[in-house]
């Protein structure tokens, strides 16, 4: 057993040494300084002011220091330590200064960069068309009206002069909904807009009605059980074919250019007395009913089969039985009403041969006629 270790002298410990803490104070200032990042300043204050660091390793010998040696070599082991912490915090703030300037440079967004994001696609052409032809008739002054897909039956037939036994009834293929004693259908065209506008509103009246309407069709090239019509309405004193006549030549040229007019054929619908088939001047041949083979020859336009003209829709001036369903005193007010298909009207001015493609969704259709009708 051995008694107290009267040979150790306090002041010699290795660690307290003013060589040693100045020797560790200078490593730990190099150090320091030669840290060019945050990352790198983190290990440098683990391995200089951690707890394991040479420095502290000192501080916690000064302790088993006799009373009388620990002032000397506390105030040297603590000028030390002052010293690298004042260091330490200063190349951080250095350092994180550096850092926050970077990353405003690393970090910058160059919105004039081209990029490869994913391709917008484009609006429908049946809604930019539909907005299209909206659009000479406001220009004119008209307003648009719209009205539900699902239609009361009267206001789909009866205000229109199809009575429940009218034949013409049958002429249209109807979508009826369950049950049937609702009186509730898919409404066949955009006419029930215009009775609504009637029955709500006072004469004159201005309104372009377009729309989805659906009949129990085939789905071919040429038809489909849910298309797109356009109705317009005209309700004034005084209105008559000739009104209807210059309004169908205006929408045909501002649809399909100069030179394009339309043709009046007598015709039957029960809501308009007299009434008409709307023909266009055909817009391939421009009416010439010829058109050039590409070697000087001319040959029949096969767009109107040499007609020099193509049809487009109805129209007529609105029957007195129809006004007065809808409440307009036919002795004071007449008005021209036309109809005519959106899909048909877009086919003409796209050269898309087949009505399908515009229902089928495919994005290349989209984005090739969408931006622009
Ligand atoms: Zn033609």
């Amino acid at each position: 057993m051995s008694g107290p270790n009267t040979d150790y002298d306090p002041v010699e410990v290795t660690p307290l040494k003013a060589e040693e803490v100045e020797a560790a104070r200078d490593a730990a200032l190099t150090a320091i300084a030669a840290a060019n990042s945050l990352e790198e300043l983190k290990q440098t204050r683990l391995d200089h002011a951690g707890d394991r660091s040479p420095l502290a390793l000192a501080n916690r010998e000064i302790g088993a220091l006799p009373p009388a040696a620990r002032k000397e070599a506390g105030q040297r082991v603590g000028k030390a330590r002052g010293a690298v912490n004042q260091a330490l915090a200063a190349r951080q703030k250095v350092l994180e200064a550096e850092h926050e300037a970077r990353m405003l440079v690393e970090e910058t967004v160059d919105v004039t960069l081209p990029t490869d994001r994913v391709p917008a696609g484009g609006r429908h052409p049946l809604t930019t068309g539909a907005e299209y032809i909206a659009d000479i008739f406001v220009a004119m002054g008209w307003e648009v009206a719209e009205g539900p897909l699902i239609e009361a039956e009267w206001l789909n037939f009866d205000a229109l002069n199809l009575g429940p036994d009218h034949p013409a009834r049958t002429m249209q293929d109807t979508f009826w909904t369950e049950p049937a004693e609702n009186h509730v259908v898919l409404r066949t065209h955009t006419s029930p807009v215009q009775a609504r506008t009637m029955l709500t509103r006072e004469a004159p009246i201005y309104v372009v009605c377009p729309g989805r309407v659906f009949r129990t069709d085939e789905y071919d090239a040429t038809h489909s059980p849910m298309f797109h019509q356009v109705e317009g309405l005209a309700i004034d004193e005084g209105i008559s074919m000739a009104n209807l006549k210059g309004t169908l030549d205006h929408f045909a040229t501002q649809m399909f250019g100069e030179g394009i007019v339309t043709r009046f054929r007598p015709s039957y619908f029960p809501f308009t007395e007299p009434s008409a088939e709307v023909d266009l001047t055909c817009f391939v041949c421009r009416g010439a009913q010829v058109v050039d083979a590409g070697d000087g020859q001319l040959v029949t336009c096969r767009t109107c089969k040499g007609e020099g003209w193509i049809e487009w829709g109805g129209c007529g001036i609105v029957n007195p039985r129809v006004l007065i369903a809808c409440g307009v005193d036919p002795e004071r007010y007449s008005g021209f009403a036309f109809g005519m298909g959106i899909d048909r009207t877009l086919m003409f001015r796209t050269g898309l041969s087949d009505l399908r493609t515009l229902f089928e969704g495919d994005v290349r259709l989209t984005t090739a006629f969408g931006s622009e009708l």
